[in-house]
């Protein structure tokens, strides 16, 4: 055997949520090692948020280029070098992992190459290619993320492919196929649906985009179709065939077996936790039965030294949530008191247009009794939006109408992404609406649509009747 090396707290992936917790340790004076099998970033950075926006960006100034007609804009021969549109994609991505790498150098985290697995609830072994490490630790905390869940009907291939192999292609598809049509399905549809590829989406449930409000669906559903995108709901995904240069797609809709041809079929139907390769049995860490990691309020597992965050738990698989997990794990281990408090953690979806919600719905706040003042303002009567050429779209601002506390938002419409953030600082903080109408927002900005829904939920708008 190895001579073990000793460590305060060990972090197993340096995803959003391991990396953020190894700096915060760190911060907070413990000695740090990270232990990462593939890249620094984990999914987010390297084939999740960060190169789908960047292609999401990309997407539009092509579309942007081509359909700009109305407003007295005509560009002729617009085209697209896709390897250099993926170049560029990937020098987003390694400015940012470069970045993780600098930033943990500096807080002093010892970075380990490597695959952990638990040998008991003090000690892990590190294993690569060539070598095995043994690491003894007072406190470990499991941010090993999530991958895709693959069909066995739908296995993966050159062409039968997951949401990483669709941020990769070698070329734009003449047509594509997306069975899910969840956040990820939708995103990277609307991304070829603008780079003039002809998307069919399958969806098996009601409705694309479950989570978010009917009304927002309803405007993304619109603008797909509008881009020529055929979505498919209540539709069963079979089985594929592949042929010498494409996939032939097999569903059932309507009680009625159909067949779609494409060159690719991108399978985002769910993502599951890696929970399964880490030896937590050795530990007797407790799972759910969809292998979740179960954890308290401080992202505490069973074993009171061993924690876990981000996507190998319970709630919405998101970046900014692994982070924030991250943070409460870290000071949790350093004795401080922190706490999870998940009611202002937003979600936004970047389709055309952008969806994003944050603490209640109306639905939701009806659901638990809550009396609510609901402030409705549309992007049309906005002038930036108007300047924009963009103006589909409200926001809705969901206060309690005893006092006017904000305890809610969702909002359709162009920087819906970042609008957002103001009605989450204003749940976290407990500002009311009163106090969102009195706040001075720059003319003309998006950012008065949300004073002006404030406005409305108090009973007098300036600019609708
Ligand atoms: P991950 O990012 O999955 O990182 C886990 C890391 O652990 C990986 O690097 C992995 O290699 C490593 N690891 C696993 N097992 C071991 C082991 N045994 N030993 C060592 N290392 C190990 N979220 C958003 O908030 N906004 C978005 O816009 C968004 N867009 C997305 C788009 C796509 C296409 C996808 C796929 C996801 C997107 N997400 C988005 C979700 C987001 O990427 C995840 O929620 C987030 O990455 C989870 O972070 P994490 O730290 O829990 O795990």
């Amino acid at each position: 055997g190895d001579f073990p090396i000793e460590t305060d707290t060990i972090v197993v992936g340096a995803g959003p949520g391991g990396y953020v917790a190894a700096i915060r340790a760190a911060q907070l004076g413990q000695k740090v090692t990270v232990v990462e099998k593939g890249e620094l970033g984990g999914v987010c950075l390297n084939v999740g948020c960060i190169p789908s926006k960047a292609l999401i960006n990309a997407a539009h100034k092509y579309e942007n280029a081509k359909h700009s007609d109305d407003i007295g804009i005509t560009a002729e021969n617009v085209t697209v070098d896709f390897s250099k549109v993926q170049k560029w994609k990937e020098s987003v991505v390694k400015k940012l992992t470069g970045g993780v790498a600098g930033l943990l150098k500096g807080n002093k985290v010892e970075v380990v190459k490597g695959e952990a697995y638990f040998v008991d609830a003090n000690t892990i072994r590190v294993m690569d290619e060539k070598s095995a490490q043994t690491y003894t630790f007072k406190n470990l905390i499991i941010a090993t993320g999530s991958r895709p869940i693959e069909l066995p009907t739908f296995k993966f291939s050159k062409r039968v492919i997951d949401s990483t192999g669709a941020l990769n292609l070698p070329e734009i598809p003449e047509k594509l196929v997306v069975v899910g049509g969840g956040y990820i399905g939708s995103e990277l549809g609307t991304v070829y649906a603008n780079f003039g590829t002809e998307v069919t989406i399958l969806e098996g449930a009601e409705d694309i985009l479950s989570g978010f409000e009917k009304q927002m669906t309803a405007l993304v559903k619109k603008s797909l179709k509008k881009k020529g995108v055929k979505i498919v709901t209540k539709a069963m995904a079979k089985g594929v065939e592949e042929t010498d240069n494409g996939v032939i797609v097999t569903y059932e809709a309507n009680g009625k077996e159909e067949k779609v041809e494409a060159d690719y079929v991108l399978v985002t139907v769910g993502r599951r936790p890696n929970t399964d390769e880490l030896g937590l049995e050795q530990v007797g860490i407790e799972l759910t039965e969809r292998g979740l990691i179960k954890v308290d309020k401080q992202c505490r597992t069973n074993i009171s030294n061993i924690y876990a965050i981000g996507d190998v738990i319970e709630g919405p698989p998101l970046a900014h949530k692994a982070s924030y997990e991250g943070k409460v794990a870290a000071e949790a281990i350093s004795g401080h008191p922190s706490e999870v408090d998940y009611l202002a953690i937003p979600a936004v979806c970047f389709t055309d247009p952008e969806l994003a919600t944050v603490g209640y719905s109306e639905e939701q706040a009806k659901a638990e009794g809550i009396e609510i003042a609901v402030g409705k303002f549309p992007f049309a009567a906005n002038g930036r939006s108007l300047a924009l050429n963009n103006s589909e779209g409200f926001l809705k601002l969901i206060t309690r109408k005893e006092d006017g506390l904000v305890i809610g938002g969702q909002i359709a419409g162009p920087g819906a992404s970042d609008m957002i953030a103001e009605i989450g600082l204003a749940i976290e903080a407990g500002v009311t609406a009163e106090d969102i109408a009195m706040t001075i927002h720059a003319h003309p900005t998006l950012g008065e649509i949300t004073m002006e829904a404030a406005e409305v939920a108090l009973g007098s708008p300036i600019h609708i009747i």
